[in-house]
């Protein structure tokens, strides 16, 4: 298939090109790189031994778009471009709307105009905000708590009604838990912009010796070491159950679909599992809870099982082997 993927120079597209590329499948990147570097693509083609097309281009205005989905004809758009920090979104909710929705609104309508019928759409478990039972099921009710996760269901809602409107159309949303870890080549990682906001950045920084240490965030959660829990999930993991997803897309309809492995893990996990699989200190320093943070989160994946007959198969080991193996290659560049 010729797949057009917007965002596919960032964290989560990039191993998604990987594996789709290695899957036999043409891609076309479409990014703007706000957050990603344009390199990133001649990344990709190494790892995967094959090239793939290239648009620079913006999601939020529709003649970029459209250009390019009419000269690249795709069989499927996979829609990655987003703003995606939580807090960033609280400082200025409307890139955030204008970007996750009027992008998203703008890419429905050139795929509308180009006949291009198949889209997978990447949404968060943040639409689910605080948990009323755990582990979290796509029947579970949506009330997200911040403006990014606001403009996430917003986007989920919009693909919603222009599948009901437009009938033939093939929508699946897939809501990620924690991506973490890198592509084990070591070629292409997240790649966080200042100070990382996420653990897994974090804790592979403070293992290189650019940060003193690992600030906890809470202590005294309901959970049984005292820290946060989350679903955390390997990224070629994630990139595969994308492939999953399409390859059972095929009939119209739209869906929501739970990517996670339904293991929670605490931040002292995380951080035991690092040293054990490193061999690298983690120097830890207890304090307050993150404003807005939740105690537990993870996913019920039965779903994915059961429509895409994918599960997640590598572990936490993993996960900080690879996201260590990519850290110690990006900072030696
Ligand atoms: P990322 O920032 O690494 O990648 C996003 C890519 O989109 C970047 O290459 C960026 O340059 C591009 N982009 C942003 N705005 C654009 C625009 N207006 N036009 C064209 N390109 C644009 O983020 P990621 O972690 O790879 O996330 C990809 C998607 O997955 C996002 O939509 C995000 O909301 C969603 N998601 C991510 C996580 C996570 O933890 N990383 C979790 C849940 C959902
Ligand atoms: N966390 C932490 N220190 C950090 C970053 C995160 O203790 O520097 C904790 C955070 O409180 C949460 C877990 O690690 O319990 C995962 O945080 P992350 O931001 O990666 O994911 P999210 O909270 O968005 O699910």
């Amino acid at each position: 298939m010729r797949i057009f993927v917007t965002g596919g120079a960032g964290y989560i597209g990039s191993h998604f090109c990987v594996a789709a590329l290695q899957a036999g499948h043409d891609v076309v990147v479409f990014d703007n790189f706000c957050n990603s570097d344009p390199g990133v693509p001649s990344r990709i083609a190494r790892i995967a031994r094959r090239p793939c097309s290239v648009v620079t281009g913006d999601v939020r205005r529709k003649q970029d778009i459209s250009n390019a989905l009419r000269s690249a004809q795709p069989d499927l758009v996979v829609h990655l471009a987003g703003l995606k920090a939580v807090g960033d979104s609280v400082a200025r909710p409307l890139d955030y709307f204008e970007t996750n929705v009027g992008g998203t609104a703008c890419l429905l309508e050139a795929m509308k105009e180009h006949g291009v019928h198949r889209l997978i759409f990447s949404s968060s478990a943040t639409v689910y905000g605080q948990p009323v039972e755990l582990p979290l099921k796509e029947s579970h009710p949506l009330n997200p708590t911040n403006p990014y996760g606001r403009s996430k269901l917003m986007a989920e809602w919009l693909c919603d009604d222009f599948q009901r409107a437009e009938g033939n159309v093939s929508i699946v949303v897939l809501r990620y838990f924690n991506p973490v870890g890198a592509h084990p080549s070591g070629g292409i990682g997240d790649d966080p912009v200042g100070v990382p906001n996420n653990l897994m950045p974090f804790v592979t920084q403070v293992a290189s010796g650019q940060r003193e240490r690992l600030h906890i965030f809470g202590t005294d959660y309901p959970t049984p070491d005292g820290t946060g829990v989350r679903d955390y999930l390997h990224v070629c993991d994630l990139a595969e159950g994308h492939l999953a997803a399409i390859s059972r897309s095929d009939t119209p309809g739209f869906v929501t679909v739970n990517l996670g492995t339904g293991t929670g893990y605490s931040v002292l996990d995380v951080v035991r599992t690092f040293e054990r699989e490193t061999g690298r200190a983690i120097p830890v320093a207890y304090g307050k809870r993150r404003e807005g943070d939740l105690a537990q989160y993870y996913a019920d994946p039965a779903r994915a099982l059961h429509l895409l007959n994918w599960r997640a198969r590598r572990d936490l080991g993993e996960m900080c082997r690879d996201a260590w193996a990519w850290q110690r290659g990006s900072s030696t560049e």
